[in-house]
């Protein structure tokens, strides 16, 4: 993750969507036809998945959800609701979706459902318009009497809110990854930049100022790296021994997204005028930094998990 999205942010969110929000789900709770039917027709590169849990009115609060599945007779489920936001919606084959089963249980009465976006019931709505990641196509779509066979359930009912944040926590680490691949690129960019620029009859790395911004830039670029690799190992070590990794990969993911924001900004003010110039990839990884700062978990949402974790609080 880290070198895709040094050569392009977007391509890396629909790398991560696809290998970690939605294979992670099914290669963890899914049953083995599941594995074989989806998960191999993505490593195989015939589809692209997608992850969908955000509505209109709930993103942070996922419990507010009202995309809703009424189990039939025969085991089956119709579904009616909305969702947005959903990264790779204009171009997957299968979704991982979560809908209320139960709306008197709350969190315990979501579940998860693999969608075929070619079944009856499947809408795709407007594409939205964004600053960055614009590579990556994102959509709404909608459910109108959506039929999900029992066999295409994910895990239990009622355990869809447990799946996705589980996929989440493991999602975090790829998105820590993909600020850090960001903020490479325009840390290296900048410093290759001072040493060729030249101002007042000297390169722009010899002023104290430039030199100040080089060397916060590298302290914070290391430190969300190094933060990263420690949460990927601390995710590791849970796969083989069980345990949690989730406040390491909040700390890794608030952590690498604000360095991200802080390099790309630094970067662009070091190329000057040129920094602002679409000839220059500058600008972009400036507008590409934003999302890292707000998907799968705003950063406010990292801090509240963290802190969470940490004193017991709610
Ligand atoms: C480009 C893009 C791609 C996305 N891809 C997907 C996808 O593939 N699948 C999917 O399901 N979703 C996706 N999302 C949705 C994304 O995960 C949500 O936008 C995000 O979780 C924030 O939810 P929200 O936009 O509803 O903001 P809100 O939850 O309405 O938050 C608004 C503000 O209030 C703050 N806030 C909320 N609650 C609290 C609190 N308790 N304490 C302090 N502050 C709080 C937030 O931090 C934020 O600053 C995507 C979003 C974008 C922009």
């Amino acid at each position: 993750m880290i070198e895709i999205a040094e050569a392009d942010c977007a391509h890396s969110t629909i790398v991560s969507v696809n290998n970690s929000l939605f294979c992670n789900g099914i290669l963890k709770f899914g049953t083995e036809a599941q594995k074989q039917k989806y998960v191999r027709a993505i490593a195989e590169g015939k589809e692209i998945g997608a992850f969908a849990l955000t509505e209109p009115q709930s993103g942070s609060d996922a419990t507010a959800m009202r995309c809703k599945a009424a189990r039939q007779a025969d085991g089956s489920y119709v579904i009616n609701g909305k969702k947005s936001w959903i990264t790779s919606g204009p171009v997957a084959k299968y979704i991982i979706l979560f809908a209320i089963t139960d709306p008197a249980k709350g969190a315990k009465g979501i579940t998860a459902f693999m969608v075929d976006t070619t079944k009856p019931g499947f809408h795709r709505g407007k594409t939205e318009p964004k600053l960055g990641i614009r590579a990556s196509a994102t959509c709404e779509i909608e459910f109108q009497d959506y039929v999900a066979t029992a066999d295409e359930v994910v895990g239990q009912e009622g355990e869809g809110f447990k799946i996705a944040m589980g996929v989440l926590d493991a999602g975090r680490i790829g998105i820590a990854s993909q600020a850090v691949g960001l903020a490479k690129a325009a840390y290296k960019a900048a410093v290759a930049y001072v040493k060729e620029r030249k101002s007042f009859g000297q390169p722009i790395g010899s002023f104290q100022m430039i030199q100040a911004k080089i060397a916060d830039m590298k302290c914070r670029l290391d430190a969300a790296e190094i933060l990263t690799l420690r949460a990927a190992w601390a995710k590791a070590q849970a796969d083989l021994n069980g345990g949690r990794f989730s406040t390491e990969a909040s700390v890794a993911k608030l952590t690498a997204s604000e360095a991200a924001m802080y390099i790309t900004h630094q970067a662009l003010q070091i190329h000057g005028g040129m920094g602002y110039s679409k000839e220059m990839p500058l600008e972009r990884y400036f507008r590409d930094a934003k999302i890292t700062e707000i998907y799968e978990g705003t950063s406010e949402i990292q801090r509240l998990v963290i802190a969470r974790n940490e004193t017991g609080l709610r």
